[in-house]
């Protein structure tokens, strides 16, 4: 990946979601992300996007997701809308590539808002993995 990507990339989500909900919505910015705890990823802040419009078009835009993280070299297996808490409003689409230390909190997660922030559109299940405690 590169910044021309990721720009391209930027530009191609906006217009995707534009055409998918037929009004504007902004893409003000896509970050590629490392944390302390060694989860990855990529951020795109969003501004003019609610709850409502994943839920509804969560079917469409998911498979676009998916693509466009693999395309960044992102392994798309865990996507959620961050929410403003305590609103419908959906500040960021998160693509996180998650550590083994943070995989087990939202594994562990059921239904798609384990938490009031987050809407979980995509997890994909480490099988056997994750469930039991480190051993020591
Ligand atoms: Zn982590």
């Amino acid at each position: 990946m590169n910044a021309e990507k990721l720009l391209q990339a930027r530009a191609d989500l906006e217009n995707n979601l534009r055409a998918l909900l037929g009004r504007a919505v902004l893409v003000i910015e896509l970050d590629l992300f490392a944390l302390p705890c060694g989860c990855n990823g990529i951020t795109a802040n969003m501004r003019g996007l609610e709850l409502d419009d994943v839920e509804v078009f969560e079917e469409q835009m998911l498979p676009y997701f998916k693509k466009m993280a693999a395309s960044l070299d992102i392994p798309p297996s865990f996507i959620f809308a961050r929410l403003v808490p305590g609103s419908s409003v959906v500040a960021a689409i998160n693509w996180r590539v998650l550590c083994d230390r943070c995989y087990p909190e939202f594994a562990r997660a059921r239904g798609k808002k384990p938490r009031p922030d987050i809407y979980i559109m995509h997890i994909e299940r480490r099988e056997g993995r994750g469930s039991e405690k480190r051993k020591g």
